[in-house]
């Protein structure tokens, strides 16, 4: 069953590619994004297609390191190297970059980016607390609001943004709920099954499609159908995965912790649960976007408080037994950001995180092995 699902979703993949092609010789749109700072609804509203860029791979980082400095975040290097590599469809099909000021790797990388394909950086407000802070987003949207008009050469109405932002809603929430279900002991779905159908369905043209696969394995799960092994899940220890974004082939972490024994149950990045939130559809929509968008509690904001509501929240939600908080290597902010978090953590549960710093390669995954076997046995 579990396989037949995971078909599915290949196939669904797969005939992504081929409905993306069909639907651009059609004239539709295509955005590419980085970052979940950029409201995916805008391109929504103007019939575009959203496409998520971060590179996962290692593949490319090495023709990226013929431009980048190799002492640089694996994320940035393997979204460089697909863009200039052409190895990515999704980099392909998209007319145009948006990225938005974070972390100083990625918005200098922008700048070279910039020489292969249209792109555009939104100057991200450092902060979310000053009262300065809102406004320059909002402006910032009005901006990008203007760019998307220009490349699609679709007006985007007060109206097409709610349309946008209720069906984003709904894509959120089937995601919530995907989520959601291992907040039951044992937990029903493996953490690298779970960010498997997370990443493969954030590439679906098609957000109905992406909606009813995610409601089908929400269904299945509950039903138990992907554990073969409910006995020992009920021993297995659950661990919370914080940090930096995970994705299929940057998923090396989740697998050693399950190859040990533990289960990844919860995801507090931005592959997971920082996309579980709902966009305020009783304010006016462009102030609603600007609000929620800017309030993602990622390291690069300061400070960044948000995160530790969520992380407390999820702790107990998910009842984990253990938190393991990724950096990649070079990502100073979530590097700083770890000593916040293992204080905090060790203050709520009595225990401390466990921080590993890596990258995409394979080289490490026994030294990682070792680490992640004790913090499991010590837990
Ligand atoms: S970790 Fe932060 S900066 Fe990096 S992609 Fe996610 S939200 Fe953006
Ligand atoms: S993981 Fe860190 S360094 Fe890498 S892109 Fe995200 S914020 Fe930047």
């Amino acid at each position: 069953m579990t396989a037949s699902i995971l078909n599915e979703l290949q196939q669904a993949a797969e005939q992504n590619l081929v409905d993306i092609e069909h639907a651009k010789d059609q004239g539709r749109g295509a955005i590419g994004f980085y970052c979940l700072y950029s409201p995916t609804e805008m391109a929504v509203a103007a019939n575009a297609i959203p496409l998520p860029l971060c590179g996962t791979r290692n593949d490319p980082v090495a023709v990226a390191e013929e431009t980048l400095p190799r002492n640089l975040c694996p994320l940035i290097k393997s979204s460089y190297g697909f863009g200039v590599a052409g190895t990515c469809p999704y980099f392909q099909f998209s007319d145009v970059i948006i990225g938005d000021t974070t972390c100083d790797g990625k918005k200098k990388m922008f700048e070279l980016l910039g020489r292969h394909k249209p792109t555009h950086v939104l100057q991200l407000p450092q902060g979310c607390e000053s009262e300065s802070s809102l406004p320059l987003w909002r402006g910032e949207l009005d901006r990008f609001k203007e760019i998307v008009e220009t490349h699609t050469e679709v007006q985007i109405t007060d109206q097409r943004l709610r349309d946008a932002i209720s069906l984003m809603n709904r894509e959120r929430q089937a995601r919530k709920n995907l989520m959601d279900v291992n907040r039951v002991k044992p937990a029903p779905l493996r953490g690298s099954t779970l960010i498997e159908v997370l990443f493969k369905v954030g590439f679906l043209a098609d957000k109905e499609k992406g909606i009813a696969l995610m409601e089908k394995v929400t269904a299945m799960a509950k039903d138990g159908v992907f554990r073969d092994d409910p006995e020992s899940a009920s021993t297995r220890k659950r661990i919370l995965l914080t940090g930096v974004p995970v994705g299929v082939g940057s998923d090396k972490v989740i697998k050693i912790v399950e190859q040990c024994g533990g289960d990844v149950v919860a995801f507090e990045n931005c592959s997971g649960y920082k996309q579980a939130f709902q966009v305020d559809e009783d304010l006016s929509p462009m102030e609603a976007l600007a609000k929620q968008y800017l309030a993602t509690p990622c390291s690069v904001m300061s400070p960044n408080d948000g995160r530790f509501d969520l992380l407390a929240e999820m702790m107990e939600g998910f009842s984990v037994d253990g938190v393991i908080d990724l950096t990649w290597q070079a990502c100073h902010t979530y590097n700083i950001e770890a000593h916040l978090v293992n204080e905090m953590v060790t203050e709520t549960k009595g225990i401390p995180t466990l921080h590993l710093e890596t990258d995409y390669a394979e080289s490490d995954t026994e030294q990682l092995r070792v680490r992640i076997e004790a913090y499991l046995e010590m837990l």
